[in-house]
């Protein structure tokens, strides 16, 4: 069975660049096997890469704003509403593909809580999940998250999806040709070394040199996400430059171990 990869970002992150160069990697690693690629971003204008199944094809957003008297976001929720009412029909088309093909990749909406907030998101992640291994790839934006306080939210909103969709998770560091992510590395696997960090930040200190609340507050947080760290897979990646990409697909086969072992016996639960 082909492993799934829900690849989810906040936008500007580069979803659509990695899964251009995700897709270009798996032609170039065995081009009798290329990925299945599904676009759910009904407002997306420009996909670089060619979908086997496009929203756009079934719905249009801009139609959809007009014809309900919706604002942009209302209409590309709608859209994805409107497209989650035939996903059974999409599963059948996948699943017809499931023999010839080892990956089957779902790029979201470029505005994130549109696919992690909503009903058709749940909907569509938890159908895909129950036909096949599935996997959550989060794409960070590492020269952007370098501070404590932008890392430790990202974080926290990272926490956020995997505990909506339970799902195995990738935290995958993009432009590492830009940024390297040992940074992040570091304060994953030592938390002390993220409270250093935080410590000699400006504002960490208030006027008397104790420390501010928003420090304290984050020196605990800090405890809470190294629980969460050990469960999850981390990876740095260029989708630029192709880097670390081999590296991606090997946690993705680990994560698929988790799904086997911790998803599976949890859909029996559900049933
Ligand atoms: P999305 O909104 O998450 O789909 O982001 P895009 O894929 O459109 O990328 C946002 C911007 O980041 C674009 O200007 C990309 O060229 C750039 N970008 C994406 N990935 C990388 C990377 O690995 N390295 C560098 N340097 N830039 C990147």
């Amino acid at each position: 069975k082909p492993t799934v990869i829900i690849t989810i970002g906040m936008a500007g992150a580069g979803k659509s660049t990695f899964v251009q160069r995700l897709n270009s990697h798996l032609h170039t690693v065995n081009s009798s096997r290329p990925p299945y690629i599904l676009n759910l971003d009904p407002a997306v204008a420009h996909v670089p890469f060619e979908p086997n199944i496009d929203i756009r094809d079934t719905v249009d957003y801009k139609q959809v704003m007009k014809q309900y008297n919706l604002g942009p976001n209302g209409g590309i929720l709608t859209a994805l509403n409107l497209f989650t009412t035939k996903f059974d029909q999409v599963l059948e088309l996948v699943e017809k593909r499931a023999e010839t093909v080892d990956h089957i990749i779902l790029d979201t909406p470029g505005q994130i809580e549109i696919f992690t907030w909503s009903a058709s998101g749940a909907i569509i992640t938890d159908a895909v999940a129950s036909s096949f291994p599935t996997v959550v790839a989060y794409i960070i934006d590492t020269p952007r998250t370098t501070a404590p306080a932008t890392f430790m939210s990202n974080m926290l909103y990272a926490c956020g999806i995997l505990y909506k969709t339970k799902l195995p998770f990738i935290l995958v560091f993009n432009k590492t040709d830009v940024a390297s992510h040992e940074f992040a590395i570091e304060w994953m696997q030592d938390f002390e070394a993220f409270q250093a960090a935080l410590a000699s930040h400006p504002g960490s200190r208030d006027a008397d040199g104790e420390p501010t609340y928003m420090n304290s507050l984050m020196n605990s947080m800090s405890l809470v996400l190294d629980e969460f760290y050990k469960h999850l897979k981390a990876v740095g990646v260029s989708s630029m430059t192709g880097d670390g990409m081999q590296a991606f697909l090997d946690a993705v086969e680990e994560s698929r171990d988790t799904y086997e072992k911790e998803y599976v016996p949890e859909l029996g639960r559900a049933r």
